[in-house]
């Protein structure tokens, strides 16, 4: 699904396209943020009572709220493509359309990335 930090368009092995529709990626986005979020306030919310200094448990809480979610960036999205393909498959038009993009192109670069 991913080349480093920048996600494929479709799917190299059946063209799938991964965006089934515009702003298909705010549900993992939402995902991110809550998952991380709430994992950084199990972290640092018990040590706000341990009697460490204020600046050191906000330091602390900082940067877990800006590492956290670039790690888990590409998770988030896998997870929420998952969820969305578990509950809503894909329609025999999203297939077809995989398909032409795959049998149109030369393997294994049957794919394209989104660079944005
Ligand atoms: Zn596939």
């Amino acid at each position: 699904m991913f080349d480093g930090l920048t996600m494929w368009e479709t799917c190299p092995a059946c063209g799938f396209p991964f965006e089934r529709e515009p702003g298909y990626w705010t549900s993992a986005v939402t995902l991110n943020f809550m998952t991380t979020g709430g994992f950084a306030l199990l972290l640092v919310g018990p040590l706000a009572y341990s009697g460490l200094p204020v600046l050191l448990v906000l330091t602390l809480g900082i940067v877990l709220a800006a590492l956290l979610p670039l790690l888990c960036f590409r998770h988030s999205k896998a997870i929420w493509l998952a969820i969305d393909l578990h509950i809503r498959p894909p329609t025999t038009f999203e297939r077809l359309a995989g398909f032409l993009h795959v049998s149109g192109q030369h393997p294994p670069a049957g794919s394209r990335r989104h660079d944005s």
